[in-house]
């Protein structure tokens, strides 16, 4: 078993992802398509990616906000919501999920991605990976 992954109590591997609920002025939600050649390929996920080693979860999640979508979020504004925890066959992700609604520049697909913007009543119409689709009731509680 390779040592340097962290693991669960029963041995699979854990895997930190962060992920934004970018929300706009019109309180819709900002959703990313896996594209084609990633796992989970055509599934909408909430943005965000794996922490990096040492780095706190607002300041990761800034990171690839910057990578993914080329804006600046502002790493204070961030609001936890809520906390996905789902068994894949071979990992168990973590994810906690941020709200964020300051952010400078202009949201734009970097890597090949699909965007949407949804009110929070319309997400469950985005097939989404199984970890996610837990955390749109805690966004509907928020946002209505
Ligand atoms: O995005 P990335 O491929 O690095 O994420 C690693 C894994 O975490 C994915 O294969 C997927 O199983 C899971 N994931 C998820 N929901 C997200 C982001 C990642 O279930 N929003």
């Amino acid at each position: 078993m390779d040592s340097s992954q962290p693991r669960t109590g029963q041995g699979s591997r854990l895997l930190l992802v962060v992920a934004a609920a970018l929300v706009d002025a019109d309180r819709r939600i900002l959703l990313a398509r896996r594209p084609e050649g990633k796992a989970l390929a055509g599934l909408w996920e909430f943005p965000g990616g794996k922490l990096h080693p040492g780095e706190r979860p607002e300041q990761g999640l800034a990171r690839e906000l910057a990578e993914e979508l080329g804006i600046d979020a502002c790493v204070s504004c961030m609001q936890p919501l809520a906390f996905a925890s789902h068994a894949y066959e071979d990992f168990h992700l973590l994810m906690p999920l941020f709200v964020c609604r300051r952010w400078d520049g202009i949201v734009t697909p970097r890597e090949g991605q699909t965007l949407a913007w949804a009110f929070a009543r319309e997400l469950r119409k985005y097939p989404m990976p199984p970890a996610d689709a837990p955390l749109i009731d805690p966004l509907i509680a928020l946002l209505g």
